[in-house]
């Protein structure tokens, strides 16, 4: 069987876990969270960075630096993960879904405007499968009508968007904050991990004690105060070392995953070519503004049934091909909170979307067995 994914290790993890066990310290901000806050820091000029033991945390994190209150209104799209929606929801938000572009699953900046009220507070856009949203629209909206933005950036590391200015920024460098991933199945993995970008200095003081328990124990240990003390709210949203070990090892190997990983998103897009000419089905499409991160490899399906009928062919010739998202204001927890608009371009990518096996260790040769079982499936 072909699995759909295939978490992939450089060979440096296990010893980089030893190195951090003998150091003596691992609990979490020892030696190898700081080679990662560094590495972070340096290839994409983060303002300031703080690993957390998820995206979901780095998200919740996000929703209390900008205190959402009850009532407050936060728009994202409705084709996204649960925990976008989640983390403000446990802050009393109420979601305000946006549509899918028609050309692609990630959000429709053009809807954006007519969905801001006085009670806004917050938008918060998805680089799905790590193709940016127009970061202009955003931006510019959210300094006219005075939001934040929290850009979810789970998939979305090594990938840009360049704006009118024609300048090449890297995704979660753009909003006020940004969460990343680094779940097994994202481009760079620890198991469970995520982290926390901050570009609005404002928010740094406050961040590093609400991931401290709401303590300011990191200021305490670098000298900065004599007390240590309960200021503020948190939890505990920092990571062990021995996460960090695991991350950096794939952080120095960065280059090469992503290099693997395109050539297989290209070899697919190349073998598939001839079945979209067909207009048997249509390829992922990349607005101008963004650049490809080869997070996923997606197709779209005529209709629902195509789509469930061609799963099942691939899962007899042995391949794992899997949907996505069910739309979030169709969901059983959010469906009757939701304000009733129908939302048909997520409800299309709910329906039409295959995700195919895409990993660091599959070869050329699968690549091209499983594209031409999705050929014989056609004909
Ligand atoms: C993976 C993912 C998350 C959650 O990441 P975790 O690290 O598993 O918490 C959130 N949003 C999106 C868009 C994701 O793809």
């Amino acid at each position: 069987m072909i699995p759909f994914n295939k978490p992939y290790l450089t060979g440096k993890e296990g010893h980089y876990i030893y190195q951090a066990v003998l150091s003596g310290k691992i609990s979490g901000d020892g030696v190898f969270t700081k080679k990662c806050h560094q590495w972070f820091e340096e290839t994409y000029g983060f303002k300031k960075v703080l690993l957390t033991t998820s995206c979901t945390d780095a998200l919740e994190m996000a929703a209390l630096l900008i205190d959402i209150q009850p009532g407050d209104e936060v728009i994202m799209p409705s084709y996204t993960f649960v925990s976008t929606s989640n983390a403000f929801v446990l802050r009393g938000a109420k979601i305000v879904f946006a549509e899918s572009r028609a050309d692609h699953p990630g959000m429709d900046e053009n809807s954006i405007e007519a969905l801001i009220t006085s009670k806004t507070k917050a938008i918060v856009p998805v680089h799905y499968a790590g193709v940016a949203c127009d970061m202009d629209i955003i931006m510019d909206l959210a300094a006219k009508h005075n939001l934040f933005v929290v850009e979810d950036a789970a998939q979305a590391i090594d990938a840009y968007f360049t704006g009118k200015d024609g300048v090449k920024k890297p995704l979660g460098s753009i909003g006020h904050l940004a969460a990343f991933s680094f779940h097994e199945t994202k481009n760079i993995m620890s198991g469970e991990g995520g982290l926390l970008a901050i570009n609005d200095e404002r928010f740094i003081n406050r961040a590093e004690i609400i991931r401290e328990k709401g303590t300011n124990r990191s200021a305490f240990f670098r000298g900065e105060v004599d007390k240590y003390n309960w200021v503020d709210l948190g939890s505990s949203f920092l990571p062990s070392d021995i996460i960090a070990a695991f991350l950096f090892a794939q952080l120095e190997n960065l280059s090469e995953i992503q290099s693997r990983r395109k050539e297989v998103w290209n070899r697919y897009n190349l073998n598939l070519k001839p079945l979209e000419e067909k207009g048997k089905l249509k390829l992922p499409t990349l607005p101008s503004f963004a650049s490809n991160n080869a997070h996923m490899f997606y197709i779209l399906l005529p209709d629902l049934d195509t789509r469930t009928g061609l799963i099942s062919h691939l899962k007899d010739k042995g391949v794992l091909s899997v949907f996505h998202y069910l739309s979030l204001h169709k969901s059983a927890f959010y469906e009757e909170k939701h304000d009733g608009r129908a939302l048909l371009k997520s409800d299309y990518y709910t329906d039409t979307l295959l995700r195919l096996p895409l990993f660091f260790e599959l070869s050329n040769e699968q690549v091209d067995m499983i594209s031409n079982e999705i050929s014989s499936f056609f004909n």
